[in-house]
């Protein structure tokens, strides 16, 4: 059974409310028709005592983009977004734990298109740190939506259906995490991360114009490869470059950088030489380990420096 965490706290219209009055009303096209667009967001205490959240303002941006494809006025500046954030997570956060937060645009009022009001909403949640653990990956049935149904580049709540679908078939299968295929039947994204494979010692994803998220955790992973000289390439990836992959890795906010030990039931090498270096050195940058000049940290104000970390 799954045990979902219920904070003390969530941010809602301008100001932190108790996590049970943080409520919808049924009648709101956030409800009615899954109306709201959304960012996953991760921090992690950093050496030196400071806890800083990975990429904020990319994320700020992709989610002002995202409500401008689905018409939802995003009144937020960049600063008004960031003190939503920090007031919670600096309200929530435990020292030695990190935290997952889900920042959404809420439809509250409107009615197809016209009068429509959003309110930022911020729930944060603590996390472990252990690395993530090699997943069994499938290949699910169910397709990404293509670019003219729901946009795939885009993160809204209602696009994450053919996702939850796909997790269920998945266990049945005894797999924890599925592939979505496009359209064309090549590789789109898994449910909620995106897609590396690595053959002859470089690695491939699917671009975005495949049916995937327009990742941020994908152009950090690329800066990562780049600077450990591994190639990276982003080209269409046909389901059965799955089968025949020497390494299969997902990545993304929450994933990181998760190893694959299986594909469609059949097992990859014990082994992935290239994914657990780009593994390594994504968790040694978020965590402020040994910095790098593509993954931007922004620091809560509540916790202050105690030493040098080194920047590389
Ligand atoms: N695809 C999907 C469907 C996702 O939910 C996510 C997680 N946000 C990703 C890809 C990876 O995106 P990001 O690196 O920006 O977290």
């Amino acid at each position: 059974m799954v045990q979902l965490q219920k904070p003390k706290f969530v941010y809602m219209g301008g100001k932190l409310r108790a996590w049970d009055e943080a409520v919808l009303h049924v009648g709101c096209e956030a409800v009615t028709r899954g109306l709201n667009v959304f960012e996953g967001i991760k921090g992690y205490w950093q050496p030196d005592g400071r806890f800083g959240i990975v990429m904020l303002r990319h994320h700020y941006e992709r989610l002002r983009r995202s409500a401008r494809l689905l018409h939802i006025p995003c009144d937020w500046t960049y600063e008004e977004y960031q003190s939503a954030i920090f007031e919670l997570i600096g309200a929530l956060v435990e020292p030695a734990r990190d935290m997952w937060a889900r920042t959404s645009l809420y439809v509250i009022e409107g009615h197809w298109g016209e009068g429509t009001v959003a309110d930022l909403v911020v729930t944060a949640y603590h996390q472990d740190k252990q690395p993530p653990q090699p997943i069994h990956l499938g290949v699910s049935t169910w397709r990404r939506s293509s670019d003219v149904a729901l946009p795939a580049r885009i993160k809204t709540s209602t696009n994450y259906q053919g996702g939850r679908l796909a997790r269920i078939e998945g266990r049945f299968l005894g797999c924890q995490d599925m592939v979505l295929l496009n359209e064309w039947g090549r590789v789109a994204e898994a449910t909620g991360s995106c897609v590396l494979l690595v053959r002859d010692g470089a690695v491939y994803t699917p671009p975005a114009t495949e049916g995937a998220l327009e990742s941020i955790t994908l152009n950090l992973t690329e800066a990562l490869a780049r600077s450990s000289g591994i190639d990276f390439v982003r080209r269409p990836i046909d389901r059965t470059e799955l089968l025949v992959a020497d390494e299969i890795g997902l990545c993304g906010t929450l994933a990181e950088l998760t190893l694959v030990k299986s594909i469609q039931g059949r097992s990859l090498l014990e082994e992935s030489p290239v994914l657990s270096v780009l593994q390594a050195r994504y968790l040694e940058a978020v965590r402020g380990i040994i910095r790098h000049s593509a993954v931007e940290l922004t620091f809560l104000p509540s916790c202050q420096p105690v030493r040098r970390v080194v920047d590389r």
